[in-house]
């Protein structure tokens, strides 16, 4: 993905062909960059070669999920929605973990029916609810317990998941009690401690302090875990000059804590595998001209894309083709929607912008479409999958005939 002769490609195609053909906006992701993202992941953890189990809420398009499912990895999923589409994807049962706080009668049947690997329980009721319907049909289901480890991520508060404040898991009081009454149970049988302490990490220290309270905690329960879930989380880089995880330094402290333990360690990554395949591609309905800045009106909005206006997340713009002069002015990129939320970046020294301009919005790979909803009653984008000079529509223009 650069510029050749000041036009940006995705692989080998030109997001300005793109548009002609495609119209805007477009979602567009890079498969080469899929498949290098995949083998890294598997190239840093190698040597205790982990269950990858890629969390199907970062993209949900079911044809993305195939080629996922192709370069190897299995799927977290958090509703019966997801586990529907891995299992579409093809995606082998065993290879399968439910997460989530508020599983339902329904979705926990629909998981044990199609034999999934795990589901990750995360509060007592659920437990007695897992087992309650494993009883009525008979059967013996694996469960994991996830762990709130009370472990600050350091990451954005929006997007934390590990601290004794929020809602995910059970206390170690809790998981103690929860290991006695599994251990009585005809029809659960408890072989994962799972943990996930957040998203956008990009420091590794969190990650070692979870483990040291994961290496306390089983120390204290002497329990064997079948395995360890380790959730996901690895942050990724937005911009350019931002940090992003230091992955050595991650597998160290995970080869030193399997010294002592010889469970399987399962990962759920799901932005570190898709975040930076995606562009967002726009065209330029209008320029409105303020006395400070410039207001750069795209066709793009928040309902597109939700995560600047959600969390104040910065996503790197750039334009389609390098041809202006740099600006004096102050650029601010918006959407058509009535919320002043739904704008996407304030940038100086940008190129020298007019109407009809496309620009693409970078890393929107993870939580980006599938964050997407109909608000104003816009209807969603186009999704393309480009490998090599290949275009493949992985799922076409919503119609506004099915949103009347
Ligand atoms: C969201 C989520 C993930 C994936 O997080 P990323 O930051 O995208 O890697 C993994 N596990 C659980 C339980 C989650 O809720």
């Amino acid at each position: 993905m650069k510029y050749i002769n000041k036009n940006f490609l995705i692989e080998k195609v030109k997001v300005l062909n793109l548009a002609k053909r495609f119209n805007t906006p477009i979602y567009c992701y890079s498969y080469k960059q899929l498949k290098n993202n995949i083998r890294d992941f598997k190239k840093n953890f190698k040597s205790f070669s982990p269950l990858i189990c890629f969390a199907i809420k970062a993209n949900t398009n079911v044809n993305l999920i195939r080629e996922i499912r192709k370069l190897g990895l299995g799927a977290d999923v958090v509703s019966i929605g997801e586990m529907m589409k891995a299992l579409k994807a093809g995606i082998n049962p065993k290879k399968i973990v439910f997460s989530g706080v508020g599983k339902t009668y329904s979705e926990i049947s629909y998981a044990i029916d199609k034999k999934i690997l795990l589901i990750n329980a995360e509060s007592k009721s659920e437990i007695i609810e897992i087992e309650k319907i494993a009883k009525s049909k008979k059967k013996i289901i694996d469960i994991g317990i996830r762990l709130n480890p009370n472990t600050d991520a350091k990451t954005l508060s929006q997007i934390s998941t590990g601290k004794k404040e929020n809602k995910f898991g059970v206390n170690e009081k809790t998981f103690l009690e929860l290991i006695k009454y599994s251990k009585n149970s005809k029809n659960i049988k408890l072989k994962c401690l799972s943990v996930h302490i957040g998203s956008q990490i990009i420091d590794h220290k969190p990650y070692e302090k979870m483990l040291k309270v994961l290496d306390k905690f089983i120390k204290k329960a002497n329990y064997k875990f079948e395995f360890i879930d380790l959730g996901g989380g690895m942050g990724i880089s937005y911009n350019y000059n931002n940090k992003k995880l230091n992955y050595k330094k991650y597998n160290i402290a995970i080869k030193k804590f399997l010294k002592k333990y010889k469970s399987k360690i399962i990962f759920e990554p799901g932005r570190s595998i898709v975040g930076n395949i995606g562009f967002l591609i726009s065209k330029i309905i209008y320029i409105k001209e303020s006395d400070k800045k410039n207001f750069i009106i795209l066709d793009v909005a928040m309902n597109d894309l939700i995560r600047p206006a959600l969390y104040g997340a910065k996503h790197r713009i750039l334009p389609a083709q390098k041809i202006g002069k740099i600006s004096k002015k102050t650029y601010e990129f918006v959407g058509p929607i009535c919320e002043s939320t739904d704008r996407f970046a304030t940038v100086k020294k940008f190129q020298k912008l007019k109407e009809k301009d496309l620009i693409l919005i970078c890393d929107v790979g993870a939580y980006g479409m599938s964050l997407s909803s109909n608000y104003n009653s816009r209807p969603k984008p186009i999704e393309l999958l480009i490998k090599g000079s290949k275009i493949n529509i992985i799922k076409k223009r919503q119609k506004l005939i099915d949103l009347i």
